[in-house]
């Protein structure tokens, strides 16, 4: 899993100047090298030598000529070696994604690099290794810089503004970059984090599946503790209407008849009732248990708007479609809860949401058969392993952001997972971010008014 944190800096004037010299050196040799390339293309083309073939078009040709620069070019040393090399490995890529273009390997046509005006764009400081040349300690970030006249390393220490988020481990974090926006310097950290699979994730048994602004996805479980609950009133609906047969005609004075029902099928209709407003009781504090949390945790809560409808004849399908009816009582109790406790409530057009990639934007061709519960995008650039449902509630997380009228660019990443299971008493929540990994925690459930 691959995202990115941003956290501005608190720079001084003088540590701004710094950065700004640091950027203009690398800007300064993007271009110089691209000024070399333009020589080298020509001479390609006159030539086809080889060897300049090889510097021009190749993944690292450019940076190769590096070394040669930091001679006549002496304020160069006082760049750091890797940000130097990102600058050459950069304008490398351009010329590759060129050339791509020009050859139909790539979808798109580029043109040919321009030269950079760094004061139209801030040329950022690209440390592309991890823990190489940058160094975090709390909120301060050590950047290594280049040497002075006298060969001494040179460094800087800046303040982060905020620390990092407490899911970021430093093991994590793969390169760091430091960019420039208006006034404002960033930090922007790379970072490459396993998703903890070990947790029992099972989302096709699942009731609903979210993810939040947070980073955080909730897979629901379907509410098991009910099974038992089913079972039962299969059982006693089946005794019961065995005793059918027992009940006796009744003829009353005036002629007219009615069917009297033995001891034993009022017994049992008595407790059978006692069942079903069990379940209907049940059900509720599930639905009320979830939304609570739910709107304990965020202030908007968006659902898509799909409605099931289907008239079912199995039991298989009775079963669904019970599913069905407790999905659109989970939108009504979203929605009263909104209400009630100051909220937002919202259901996102869910068209295509499930077969669209988050990461690319790619749609599956006649959609993703339900029995997939986990799919890698087959577009191409686009190495994304998707979980079906997490997939399609990131798809949600966009478009209700946008229905928001918010600023939603780019991706919604998923940065922790948790399952929540309603055991008939309480919510258990598994996962990280609750406490040890093994424990468990109980919520108290809300009783509704
Ligand atoms: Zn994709």
């Amino acid at each position: 899993m691959k995202s990115v944190v941003k956290i501005p800096l608190q720079v001084t004037p003088e540590q701004a100047t710094i950065l700004d010299s640091q950027s203009k050196n690398a800007n300064w040799l993007y271009n110089k090298l691209l000024e070399q390339a333009n020589a080298l293309r020509k001479q390609y083309r006159e030539t086809q030598d080889k060897q300049v073939g090889l510097t021009l078009y190749s993944e690292r040709g450019l940076r190769n000529l590096i070394p040669g620069l930091k001679g006549p070019h002496p304020f160069l040393k006082a760049v750091y070696s890797s940000v130097l090399k990102n600058a050459a490995l950069r304008l490398s890529k351009a010329i590759r994604d060129y050339q791509d273009g020009k050859h139909g390997r790539r979808a798109n046509v580029v043109n040919w690099p321009k030269f950079r005006a760094w004061k139209r764009k801030w040329f950022s400081l690209q440390y592309d290794e991890p823990w190489k040349g940058y160094a975090l300690s709390g909120r301060t970030l050590t950047l290594s810089l280049g040497q002075d006249v006298s060969g001494k390393q040179l460094s800087l220490a800046l303040t982060l503004s905020e620390a990092l988020p407490p899911w970021v481990n430093h093991e994590h974090i793969r390169q760091c970059r430091i960019v420039k926006e208006g006034h404002l310097y960033s930090v922007v950290f790379s970072v490459e984090r396993r998703l903890p699979m070990g947790l029992p994730l099972r989302p096709d048994k699942n009731f609903a599946y979210a993810v939040g602004t947070d980073g955080q996805a909730s897979e629901i479980h379907n509410p098991y503790f009910l099974k038992t609950l089913e079972k039962r009133i299969d059982q006693l609906k089946a005794k019961r209407d065995q005793c059918q047969k027992k009940s006796r005609l009744i003829t009353r004075p005036d002629g007219s008849q009615f069917w009297l029902p033995s001891h034993r099928w009022v017994m049992l209709n008595a407790h059978l009732q006692d069942l079903y407003r069990r379940r209907r009781e049940q059900t509720k504090q599930f639905l009320y248990t979830v939304a609570n949390r739910f709107y304990h945790d965020y202030d908007v809560v968006g659902i898509g708007d799909y409605v099931p409808h289907g008239g079912g004849i199995t039991k298989k399908m009775r079963r669904a479609m019970n599913n069905q009816s407790l999905n659109r009582r989970f939108k009504h109790v979203l929605a009263w809860v909104a209400l009630r406790s100051g909220k937002q409530y919202l259901e996102w057009e869910e068209g295509g949401s499930t077969r669209t990639c988050h990461d690319c934007g790619f749609v599956v061709q006649g959609g993703i058969p339900p029995e997939i519960r986990e799919w890698d995008c087959p577009a191409e650039d686009c190495t994304s392993h998707h979980i079906r449902d997490e997939n399609a509630a990131r798809n949600g997380l966009t478009r209700t952001l946008k229905a928001l009228g918010l600023p939603c660019s780019g991706r919604r990443e998923v940065s922790s997972r948790r399952a929540l299971r309603f055991n008939g008493l309480g919510l258990t929540i598994r996962g990280p971010g609750t406490g040890s990994e093994t424990g468990t925690n109980r919520l108290e459930i809300k009783s509704e008014p």
